[in-house]
Formats: C-alpha cells, sequence, structure tokens
C-alpha cells in the first residue's frame, strides 16, 4: 500500500490545503494529513481543535486520516509506514523553504522523498494567516475555508471578544 503523509500545521485547514490534500490522494492509496503540534508559529486553535477540524472536513473521504504528531516529520512518516512527504506550493517564495526542508528530511531519512504539488490559481495567496487575519477582521471567509471551519473561527471570535470585554471590566473596577 503506498502511504504518504501531507504535515502542516492546518490553523485552521483552508481550501488551498484541502486541495493539495485530495489531488495527492489520488496519487497514493492512503494520505496521512499530519497536524504538526508545536510549530514555531504561534497558533489560534489546539492540536486537538486543529485534528478535529481537520477530520471534519474530510469525513466520509476514506483514503484520508488525520493524525496528530510531534517531533521529526520523518519519524512519524516511518512510524505510518510512509516513503513521501507531500507539500503544497504557492509562489516562489514556498519553494526556497520546501526544497531546503526536503533536503534536510532526506539527510535525516535518506528513504523519504518529498512531493510537491502547485496550488490552484485561485489559492495561490491563500495561508491560514490569511484566513484568521480577515475573519478577526470581520471580513467573509466562505471563499476560502469549510462552512465548519467558518463555524469554528466564529467561536474562537465570540471568546475573544468575552475576554476582551472581561479585561476591560477588570481593568475599569481597578481605576
Ligand atoms: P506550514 O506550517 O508548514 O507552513 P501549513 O499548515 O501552513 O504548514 O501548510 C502545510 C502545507 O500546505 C505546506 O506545504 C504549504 O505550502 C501548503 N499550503 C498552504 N497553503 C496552501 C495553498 N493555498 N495552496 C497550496 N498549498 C498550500
Amino acid at each position: 500500500m503506498r502511504v504518504a503523509v501531507y504535515p502542516g500545521s492546518f490553523d485552521p485547514i483552508h481550501f488551498g490545503h484541502m486541495d493539495i490534500a485530495q489531488r495527492s490522494a489520488a496519487l497514493f492509496d492512503k494520505l496521512i494529513v499530519a497536524v504538526y503540534d508545536r510549530p514555531s508559529k504561534s497558533l489560534l486553535f489546539s492540536t486537538e481543535e486543529r485534528v478535529a477540524l481537520a477530520r471534519s472536513v474530510f469525513k466520509g473521504v476514506d483514503y484520508i486520516e488525520v493524525q496528530a504528531y510531534s517531533g521529526l516529520t520523518v519519524e512519524f512518516a516511518r512510524s505510518v509506514g510512509a516513503h513521501v512527504l507531500v507539500r503544497g506550493l504557492r509562489v516562489i517564495s514556498d519553494f526556497e523553504l520546501e526544497y531546503q526542508m526536503a533536503l534536510t528530511n532526506r539527510q535525516l531519512s535518506p528513504e523519504m522523498d518529498t512531493i510537491c504539488l502547485m496550488t490552484r490559481q485561485e489559492h495561490a495567496f491563500l495561508s491560514a494567516s490569511v484566513v484568521k487575519e480577515v475573519f478577526m477582521a470581520g471580513g467573509n471567509v466562505s471563499q476560502m475555508v469549510h462552512p465548519l471551519v467558518e463555524s469554528a473561527l466564529a467561536r474562537k471570535r465570540e471568546c475573544s471578544e468575552v475576554n476582551r470585554d472581561a479585561i476591560r471590566i477588570v481593568s475599569l473596577g481597578n481605576d
């Protein structure tokens, strides 16, 4: 069975990620969307939330599995019997990073290969950061994410508004 791993932060998963996963799944028997638990960037969603969202958008797609992982990506890939990592490319600057990561991963695990799929034109400027920024500023993200992800973003925004109000009340109380 040909198994591949698609690693990333998926904070949150968006249409660009989903397109890469669906297209690469056509090349393998099984694709594991691997949610990295501690990326160096700051996160909006917890690991459990990112996994749950990715699982919910791929519900019913039996050749795509979602798992959380920590530590080295190549070790995780090895543990699930995968020799291929899948990544997506949007712009030239993605290539430099992906190239560097692919060579590093190859050095760590000589049997590991990386396959990069080009994004679709309509997703070329789509990133999880753009989704979060647009949504938190009140913009419409229905062209960027699955409705379930949009609902999860709305819950986060509500929480942050409640927290902001609570902080305001506390600081007024301290005046
Ligand atoms: P990372 O934290 O490694 O950047 P992300 O969750 O942002 O992980 O993305 C995981 C993978 O998905 C990366 O290979 C990234 O280039 C790719 N990707 C992100 N956004 C898009 C997009 N709009 N189109 C295609 N690939 C994308």
